[in-house]
């Protein structure tokens, strides 16, 4: 995908997508925080002492998509990651958004991986 390819048009809603059933509440999690825009549970195969998915309750593929779309709900997504920064670890933390199968991205409702609880390398790549 290029930069071209992003429009503000809604991507359809996949009725197979992971995230939206947790979402709905069809699918359990360990929600550990949520608002009226944005969900965040903890991850199935944790990286860090603290690793929390945020996602937005509408469904969006992946960072761009959603911030050319809405890019208040990108704020939502954001703030609440802070706040589960602060009630799970120390404030502190790192967000990665994987976008697309290169970049690892598995899921294809956009999540932020909240990441922190120790202190942390960096080899992202
Ligand atoms: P991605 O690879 O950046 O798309 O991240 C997907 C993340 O979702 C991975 O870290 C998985 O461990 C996590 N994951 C997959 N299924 C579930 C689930 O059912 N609950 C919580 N986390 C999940």
């Amino acid at each position: 995908m290029t930069h071209d390819d992003v429009t503000a048009e809604p991507a359809p809603v996949p009725s197979d997508c992971l995230f939206c059933k947790i979402v709905a509440g069809e699918v359990p999690a360990e929600i550990v925080a949520t608002d009226e825009r944005a969900v965040a549970f903890r991850d199935i195969a944790p990286q860090a002492p603290m690793h929390v998915l945020v996602v937005p309750r509408d469904h969006h593929g992946d960072i761009a998509q959603l911030a050319a779309a809405d890019p208040e709900l990108l704020g939502a997504v954001v703030a609440l990651a802070d706040r589960v920064a602060g009630e799970q670890a120390d404030g502190q933390f790192r967000l990665v958004f994987n976008s697309g199968p290169h970049a690892g991205q598995s899921v294809f409702h956009v999540h932020g991986h909240v990441i922190g609880g120790k202190q942390l390398g960096w080899t992202p790549a």
